[in-house]
């Protein structure tokens, strides 16, 4: 059993007064409604358990590329118990034990970063370094250098800042209007390409189109420069070679403050510990947050280097210099313990070579499906981040209806295997079934998610 409490009783709580995360209510609610809520009860390993007893294997990590290390992990659960009973709170100016090691341990793989703020969500890390930008363009550039330039179909979270700095026209729409400052450049998916040109040649035009937004704005206004290293809500889009190396220059010529978005690539999903280090490139700011403690505890980050700390310590006699924000739960040390276990265990099984290699499997298994169906029209990652762009014409690229995509998930999910998809049909642009597996993945796991697509694509599209 399960569940010690009455489950029908647990989802008619839940019926009547949870509002859920991403999605229409409207079905289970109401007069008539048709089916329950779902509600996940158990998990381990790479599988979960919902109400009903159903086993699914989970091929999301949580729902959104979380979980990195699987579930029930005791000693991560274990090491904020022991944590919770020492010190559970403490924020203001004070630091923690856990706080501290954690920041060590996390600088250490960050060659060139030496400062992290603790924080509580992707949004909120993503926030402290926009609040960082602007305080140095009040510190530096009497304000002026404070524009903060964003991608088209990237995602840097859900607070109206973040939507402001976000790429993704469907998920912003209807909560305007937006902070100003934040500037859009364009996207570099070569599939839907906007240049006549391929490749390394491709990479270079897109990052060039960066310069091209800078030139126009004035570079004297442009303080920084926010991209995540591979797209992923919006498409999960790996920029084409040539690209990173051209941002990294346009962004030294400019004096613009380089800003990777590593909320979901961060701590191992692409197979490097960050997924800006696949390109060399050398970040100001870094912000992290789903993987850093695998959702076992609320923790995120916005590391930054020491050029960046610098400029708020440079004048102690100065009232306003200093960094003048806090995150009350940056002060909860659940999230440093549990960060520990996490980075612990990622390095003792290996995940990192683990992640590389099964990638590398299921990258080949779905170029296979492709193959075989004529709907997928690529199919790309890095790691165990994936993604299969459904098209109806292989030549016009048109779209698949997201109803056809949704149709797709709802199969995966009635044979026990949770894929997702990313956001809302967007006329001419994607529509893209998304994989992202624990890192812990093994063969056995990726054929059970392959057959299940395999088995639901025929279905849906014959
Ligand atoms: N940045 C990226 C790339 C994300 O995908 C997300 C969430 O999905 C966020 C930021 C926001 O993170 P959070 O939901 O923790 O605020």
């Amino acid at each position: 059993k399960l569940f010690d409490n009455d489950i029908s009783r647990v989802v008619e709580a839940d019926r009547a007064h949870v509002w859920h995360h991403l999605i229409q209510h409207a079905p289970w609610t109401g007069e008539a409604p048709k089916g329950d809520p779902r509600i996940i009860v158990e998990g381990r390993g790479m599988r979960v358990w919902d109400q009903k007893g159903k086993e699914h294997l989970d091929g999301v990590s949580g729902g959104v590329w979380t979980v990195n290390v699987g579930y029930g992990r005791e000693r991560i659960a274990n090491a904020v118990r022991d944590q919770l009973i020492k010190l559970p709170y403490f924020a203001g100016s004070a630091g923690s034990i856990p706080g501290a090691m954690f920041s060590e341990r996390l600088i250490a793989k960050m060659p060139g970063l030496t400062r992290v703020y603790y924080t509580n969500s992707g949004s909120e890390a993503n926030e402290k370094a926009f609040k960082m930008v602007r305080q140095i363009a009040h510190k530096r550039y009497g304000g002026k250098k404070h524009k903060i330039l964003y991608r088209e179909r990237d995602y840097h979270g859900t607070t109206i800042a973040c939507l402001s700095a976000g790429g993704q026209d469907e998920r912003n729409a209807e909560y305007g209007p937006y902070t100003p400052g934040f500037v859009r450049v364009p996207h570099c998916l070569e599939y839907r390409a906007q240049w006549d040109l391929e490749g390394e040649d491709y990479g270079i035009a897109a990052a060039n189109a960066i310069e091209e937004v800078i030139l126009r704005e004035g570079p004297d206004t442009v303080g920084a420069l926010c991209l995540e290293p591979v797209t992923a809500g919006g498409g999960v889009i790996v920029p084409p070679k040539g690209y990173w190396p051209r941002v990294q220059e346009i962004c030294r010529k400019y004096d613009i403050l380089l800003h990777i978005d590593e909320v979901v690539c961060g701590v191992g999903r692409t197979g490097t510990w960050f997924g800006y280090q696949h390109y060399g490139i050398e970040p100001d700011f870094v912000t992290m947050a789903k993987g850093v403690a695998s959702g076992y505890a609320a923790i995120a980050c916005c590391v930054t280097s020491e050029r960046v700390f610098d400029m708020f310590r440079d004048d102690a006699t100065d009232p306003m210099s200093y960094f003048r924000d806090i995150s009350t739960f940056g002060g909860c040390t659940a999230g440093p313990a549990a960060a520990l276990e996490n980075l612990s265990i990622i390095e003792e099984e290996g995940l990192l070579d683990n992640t590389v290699a099964m990638g590398d499997y299921m990258l080949d298994q779905l170029r296979a499906l492709q193959d075989k169906h004529a709907v997928i029209g690529e199919v790309r990652g890095k790691g165990l981040f994936l993604g299969a762009e459904l098209v109806s014409d292989r030549t016009s690229k048109e779209p698949t209806p997201e109803k056809q995509v949704q149709a797709v998930v709802a199969d995966c999910m009635a044979q026990g295997v949770i894929i997702g998809a990313t956001n809302r049909s967007v006329p001419g642009f994607n529509n893209t079934l998304c994989y992202s597996p624990a890192l812990i993945a093994t063969k056995d796991d990726i054929n059970q998610i392959i057959s299940a697509t395999d088995a639901a694509l025929t279905r849906v599209f014959g």
